[in-house]
């Protein structure tokens, strides 16, 4: 039988090490990424011998109960590393054509990763489609066939698991009611139907001079990428707007040794941000190379959040509770300094956008498409994890993603996008718990929230569980019945309407 103790403390060896060693590729300081060395040192933690024996474990105790619920997060723990670990190979292949393949556009050659930065960018439509289809046969002819193996091979592990498809799988491990959710998201797309192909079809006539209907993906990504609204939000500049902006609410981070921010510029460093939990909560890492732009901000924005929330988990707790657990509240208190971006009172005071309403409408329409997309995701990912034959759900893709924005999807995309362990319902229920728990703070600490410090200790006071409670669970501790859209689509319909 297994040993929970040595158990759990590989668990936290085995995070810290692949936390490490993404920092360093991440952040530039070490060209090779040897993950699979870390999973083969840790082979004994992720066995399906494991997912049996703790589940086995669970069914004795009481739902909801504490052994439960960490058994629970182990179990989620071993199944996500063991999916991982067994389609490995895939990955890995997958990885590298996109890493080497290159596309030819007008006598250009463009590296295939490259190509995406590239059409949100391109002003020119002609240009930009011929990136985009270019790209898109490779994901046809190249990553498709690796990309259905794998997915036949996830498939194929959950029912040797004894569940009877993925889906399943995902429910027992995470706990979500993706139904419920289902049903709150088709809700919110009904309710945001006709705002959205107003307002999403007037900013693609304006800007890109095309119908909704005859847009397609790269269309949206250009005016998504919003070029106009980059010379306020400069890169010199968000440093002091972060440092203000937690200040504002009581944390003076330099007074906070376990919390580190990466700022070194290094040719091969990744430009997005991220974090990296070293040690929880005694090692935390914000890593960021700061470049401009509004959707800088708000990833840098974003990640200070999780940082802030790992780094201020009472290191008493039980690794489950500081390193695991479900990821919709990290993503939550994410989402909560990330929307400081649609404030109007911290605008005025961080940035000076010359004109603000035009912004705000910007970024309140990027905030309904995206929930709009991610409730057509769950939608197709629900059919995708309980099919028989992978290959005939291309047109699934199309369908259900159309049905939700209505531009153009390509079928080719039906395997490139979709997020492993079903994430895509882990963040909808950061988006719908965010605007739940902002509605909260503003009760109680008024409008400007964001500098008073008292915030400051009720959110630290919740950061201090890490991930004990589920974001169902944290919802009915500040007082909401569960998670419920309601909040976040009345602010969107509101803002837009
Ligand atoms: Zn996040």
């Amino acid at each position: 039988m297994i040993d929970l103790e040595s158990f759990r403390i590989d668990v936290e060896k085995f995070n810290s090490e692949t936390n490490l060693e993404y920092y360093l590729n991440w952040s530039g300081q070490k060209d090779e990424l040897k993950i699979s060395k870390i999973y083969d040192k840790y082979s004994h933690l992720l066995d399906m011998k494991n997912v049996r024996e703790i589940k086995q474990l669970r069914s004795k105790e009481k739902d909801g109960g504490e052994t439960e619920r960490r058994l629970r997060s182990l179990q989620a723990f071993v199944i996500e590393g063991l999916l991982g670990q067994n389609v490995k190979e895939y990955t890995d292949k997958a990885e590298t054509v996109t890493a080497k393949q290159k596309i030819k556009v007008d006598s250009e050659v463009i590296p295939y990763r490259l190509a995406e930065v590239r059409y949100h960018n391109e002003d020119d439509r002609e240009k930009r489609a011929k990136i985009f289809h270019a790209r898109d046969r490779i994901i046809e002819e190249e990553l498709n066939p690796i990309l259905e193996e794998r997915m036949e091979k996830l498939h194929g592990i959950a029912r040797e698991l004894g569940y009877d498809n993925y889906i399943e799988l995902f429910r027992d491990a995470k706990n979500i009611d993706f139904e419920n959710l289902d049903n709150a998201m088709t809700y919110f797309n009904e309710r945001t139907e006709s705002l959205y192909l107003d307002r999403m079809g007037e900013q693609l006539r304006k800007k890109v001079g095309v119908a909704l209907n005859e847009a397609e993906k790269h269309d949206v990504a250009y005016i998504l990428r919003a070029k106009e609204f980059d010379s306020y939000f400069t890169k010199d500049k968000v440093l002091t707007v972060l440092k203000r902006t937690l200040d504002g609410i009581g944390f003076d981070i330099a007074k906070h040794k376990n919390i580190s921010i990466d700022l070194e510029e290094r040719p091969r460093k990744n430009p997005r941000a991220f974090t990296a939990l070293v040690k929880v909560p005694s090692d935390v890492r914000l890593v960021v190379m700061p470049k401009g732009g509004q959707d800088d901000y708000t990833s840098i924005l974003h990640e200070a959040g999780h940082t802030l929330h790992f780094a201020l988990v009472d290191p008493t707790l039980p690794i489950e509770y500081k390193w695991l657990g479900d990821l919709s509240v990290s993503e939550t208190y994410a989402f909560l300094f990330e929307y400081l971006t649609l404030n109007r009172i911290w605008l005025d005071e961080n940035i000076s956008v010359k004109d603000l309403d035009k912004y705000l409408d910007f970024a309140y329409i990027y905030k309904l498409y995206y929930l709009r997309r991610y409730a057509g995701k769950l939608k197709y990912e629900l059919l995708l994890h309980k099919s028989k034959g992978i290959k005939d759900m291309s047109e699934k893709y199309m369908k259900e993603l159309e049905h939700s924005l209505t531009f153009k999807h390509p079928k080719s995309h039906y395997l490139t996008d979709t997020d492993d362990g079903f994430y895509s319902a882990q963040y909808l229920r950061a988006w719908i718990f965010e605007a739940q728990l902002r509605s909260k703070m503003a009760e109680k600490f008024g409008d400007k929230w964001f500098r008073n410090p008292q915030a400051g200790d009720f959110l630290a006071e919740l950061w201090s569980s890490g991930q004990k409670y589920d974001a169902v669970e944290l919802a009915q501790r500040i007082g909401f019945k569960g998670i419920d859209v309601k909040p976040v689509l009345v602010e969107i319909t509101e803002h837009l309407a």
